[in-house]
């Protein structure tokens, strides 16, 4: 069975929330655009995957994608469809360095289209469940109703958060505060600066949170200082109690083995869409185990495509503290018309359907 093309439809809704008049370092843009690639067969499988995009942080939009797609597809049309290694051994000699949401889209569909080959989820070709649901965790979609937010989302079963921070401290601290009062120990807020910091800020507002008579064990510190300064992660660690998360500073195996060697954290979130994908970070898994770095199976920006393909790699893994597929839910429109992802209780399951065990699709919204 070989592939004999792959389509690619940017797809745009708007978000929910009101992000122009919010309060945080990292801003979104209105209007998220992701750009789903379809690869069909002579077999007439065909298999879907969203690169997702983060124009902001990793500069890639729906003009590179499709950019990438126009430089590999001489390469990989006539390929075995079922040979992910082959096809995407390929795409790492084409591009070994770039275009890894593009990357990471490809490889979710071969992954659909083998599940469907063989009658299997993506989850049993990625080794089979080690879990049947895990806690995942939700960002509340403004910092200025954060409160009001948080109250529903535990209603609902939520126990892991997002914080974003805005730079405006005793704002932050504030937010933090309400939230440690309003929390137990059974619930875990992550603080994401998002770079915002350098290392003697992020010190001072650490020792600031650590002071908090609400303060317990539940505090997650991510990504305080600049992507580039591993040397600063590794300050901060040394100098706080609060758990320290690498995120945004982690793109390839080369940076998390730089991470593990300077034992600049103690958890590392893990994304398919900034990472080149579900076999990428597979292999960041194995690494992360072998350092006994703690890690996340997490998202950024997804739609319910991508969100499928992070719960279905989520659930394969051994022991991640959580896994995060609920960006699409902070989305107006939903692109999955049938199957997906569903969130239960806080959690995240997937079904048993074939590949990624999603239906119909949306291909042609335009919410804009
Ligand atoms: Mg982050």
């Amino acid at each position: 069975m070989r592939i004999t093309d792959i389509t690619a439809h940017t797809v745009r809704t708007k978000y929910k929330g009101p992000w122009q008049h919010d309060r945080r370092f990292y801003v979104k843009n209105d209007v998220q655009a992701n750009t789903i690639i379809v690869i069909h067969t002579e077999g007439k499988i065909t298999g879907i995957g969203e690169a997702t995009h983060s124009p902001g942080l990793y500069g890639e939009t729906p003009g590179s994608t499709v950019g990438a797609l126009e430089l590999v597809r001489p390469y990989i049309i006539g390929q075995p469809a079922l040979n992910r290694n082959a096809v995407l051994n390929i795409v790492d000699r084409v591009m070994p360095l770039g275009n890894l949401a593009f990357i990471s889209a490809l490889d979710q569909a071969l992954l659909d289209i083998a599940g469907k080959a063989y009658g299997l989820p993506v989850v049993d070709l990625l080794g089979g469940r080690a879990h049947e649901s895990l806690p995942t965790h939700i960002n509340p979609p403004t910092n200025e109703h954060f409160m009001s937010c948080l109250e529903n989302f535990l209603k609902e079963g939520y126990r892991v958060f997002k914080i974003k921070m805005s730079g405006d401290t005793p704002y932050d601290l504030n937010m933090i505060s309400s939230a440690l009062k309003t929390v137990d120990e059974t619930v875990t807020l992550s603080l994401d600066a998002n770079q915002g910091w350098n290392v003697p800020q992020t010190l001072a507002i650490a020792a600031r949170i650590e002071a908090d008579p609400y303060y317990r064990d539940n505090v997650i510190l991510e990504q305080p200082v600049h992507a580039s300064d591993f040397e600063g992660m590794a300050q901060v660690r040394r100098g706080t109690k609060l758990k320290l998360m690498a995120d945004d500073c982690i793109r390839t195996v080369a940076d998390l083995a730089r991470l593990i060697k300077l034992e600049a954290a103690d958890i590392v979130s893990i994304k398919i869409s900034r990472c080149g994908g579900i076999r990428k970070c597979q292999q960041m898994v194995a690494m992360a185990e072998a350092a006994n770095m703690l890690y996340i199976i997490d998202e950024i920006n997804e739609m319910r495509v991508a969100n499928t393909a992070v719960a279905h790699l989520a659930l394969s893994t051994r022991s991640p503290l959580y896994t995060g597929t609920t960006c699409h839910r902070l989305l107006q429109d939903d692109i999955v018309l049938e199957g997906g992802v569903q969130i239960e209780n806080g959690q995240a399951i997937v079904s048993n359907e074939p590949g990624l065990g999603i239906g119909r699709v949306d291909l042609n919204l335009q919410n804009i």
